[in-house]
């Protein structure tokens, strides 16, 4: 009788032991499927002709933070970037307010090369969505190109992003108007400002205030 009841105990601890195991791989494969998205991101908004204040520092410690997460943090990086006709509507001598920058083929308008590489590490076919290609429209949010816009949310949906952590330049532009985008496509919830990574031409007042108004999550 008492061998009977001992092996009944075996089993149930054999039953304890099979349910406990699925649970805690599945608490693995649910991690949040994440998006990094690293906006404008180019040598002139850095040292060049749009030179953001302290930019350099700011996006050498963004390639840091990016070398220093793991392997499969990330289940898509996407770059975005200005991508502009010489004779941009957006360039001073063409009626616009900015001086001329970012011109396609230009080693200005090229991915900042220590974010790059970082970014290469994790994904080597990470995309580059461009924006302002059309001469007359200018584009400060990468939802405001059709075609991009097209590719960012197609992706958000096919890899069933749950988390989208934005950096780059600049929080009162580019950065800000494509975070209030995703905010008005529905991705609000999503959306992890990283703004320690983020340089503004501004005091960050613009983004702060995007942040408050949207109640969107800061991460680090
Ligand atoms: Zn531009």
């Amino acid at each position: 009788m008492k061998a009977i009841k001992m092996l009944l105990l075996a089993g149930v601890a054999m039953l304890c032991a099979c349910q406990h195991a699925p649970k805690s791989s599945a608490t693995q494969s649910t991690a949040p499927k994440r998006l990094l998205l690293l906006v404008d991101v180019q040598y002139d908004f850095i040292t060049g002709s749009l030179a953001v204040a302290g930019a350099p520092a700011v996006m050498d410690s963004l390639a840091g933070y990016i070398t220093t997460q793991p392997q499969g943090k990330f289940d898509a990086i996407v770059m975005t970037a200005d991508h502009h006709p010489a004779d941009h509507s957006s360039f001073k001598d063409y009626g616009g307010i900015w001086p001329a920058h970012c011109v396609q083929n230009t080693e200005g308008a090229s991915i900042y090369k220590s974010v790059l590489d970082a970014v290469k590490q994790h994904d080597p076919q990470a995309p580059i969505l461009t924006k302002g290609d059309n001469v007359a429209v200018d584009e400060y949010s990468i939802l405001a190109n059709e075609a991009s816009a097209k590719k960012l949310l197609a992706l958000i949906e096919e890899k069933g992003i749950q988390e989208i952590y934005v950096a780059g330049l600049c929080g009162d532009y580019c950065v800000g108007n494509s975070i209030k985008d995703l905010v008005a496509a529905g991705h609000g919830d999503k959306i992890r400002v990283l703004t320690r990574y983020i340089g503004n031409i501004d005091d960050g007042t613009t983004l702060r205030s995007i942040i408050a108004e949207h109640n969107l999550q800061v991460a680090e």
